[in-house]
């Protein structure tokens, strides 16, 4: 069942994680093994495993998400210089954690292309 991955495990607060934003849409937490010193994951509660599995239904959510990142970007005072964010799909995109989530990372330069 795709809820039962460790995000939503970390949704259903049965494992720890540092939160830094939640509401009824989306919840926000910083990654556990950081790849720049900000590294948060944006997710949404409903579980969908990844991008490609996204249906018009998903809009709301979607759209509400990118918003967030916009403001925990601000917040994390990332805005000014940058930031990036990514989303892995699928083994050959990357993707190890099958519940869709971007990835918001800043606090130094990064790189293009990536690996
Ligand atoms: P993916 O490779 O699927 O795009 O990204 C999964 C991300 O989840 C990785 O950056 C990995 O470090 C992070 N991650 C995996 N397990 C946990 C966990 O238990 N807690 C937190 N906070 N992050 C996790």
């Amino acid at each position: 069942m795709s809820g039962d991955t460790i995000f939503g495990k970390i949704i259903r607060r049965e494992i720890p994680a540092n939160i830094v934003y939640e509401d009824d849409l989306c919840i926000a937490f910083r990654d556990i093994a950081p790849q720049a010193p900000v590294h948060i994951l944006v997710i949404p509660k409903k579980p969908i495993p990844s991008l490609a599995d996204i249906t018009a239904e998903d809009k709301e959510v979607l759209g509400h998400m990118l918003l967030i990142i916009q403001q925990i970007a601000d917040q994390e005072g990332l805005t000014e210089k940058g930031y990036r964010v990514v989303t892995n799909i699928g083994t050959e995109g990357g993707q190890t954690v099958f519940h869709l989530h971007f990835h918001l990372m800043g606090g130094r330069a990064m790189h293009w292309p990536p690996g």
